[in-house]
């Protein structure tokens, strides 16, 4: 679970060409995004920081449409901001299953293994400052 979603995450930003900015503001602000010691959220954040790192290494070219869906994204709320991210997640676990090929039987163990990891997590939820009722990265990957 933990490398598939790591995976997940990084390829789904590069697929999608995600503006570099945002990742970059979650990552900096870790308190408002993700849960402390939460494997879901970790990985999520492994993936992330991998993109960014590739993204600074092949100095990807920041456009417009960056620009702007950077802006879109700075004037929406904390919750909105939450719900994005839980998106993102939802997506690109859904994207990678079919990537990698996942069996029936692979897919239903992962969904097993991401029910568990967000019990664990919520435990935590408390502990980070997240506007929201759930964990973005959790609620993505068990929705
Ligand atoms: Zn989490």
């Amino acid at each position: 679970m933990n490398v598939f979603l790591e995976q997940a995450i990084f390829n789904g930003l590069v697929t999608e060409d995600f503006p570099v900015a945002i990742i970059e503001k979650m990552l900096q602000n870790p308190d408002s995004f993700f849960v402390p010691k939460c494997r879901i959220c970790t990985n999520v954040q492994l993936g992330m920081e991998k993109y960014v790192a590739h993204q600074k290494q092949k100095k990807a070219i920041i456009t417009d449409q960056h620009k702007q869906k950077t802006q879109t994204w700075k004037n929406s709320n904390g919750a909105e901001k939450c719900y994005n991210l839980q998106t993102l997640v939802h997506r690109y676990v859904d994207e990678e299953r079919y990537r990698q090929k996942l069996s029936e039987e692979e897919y239903t163990q992962l969904q097993s293994d991401f029910a568990i990891a967000k019990k664990q997590g919520m435990t935590n939820k408390h502990l980070s400052n997240i506007p929201a009722r759930t964990c973005p990265s959790c609620e993505g990957a068990n929705r």
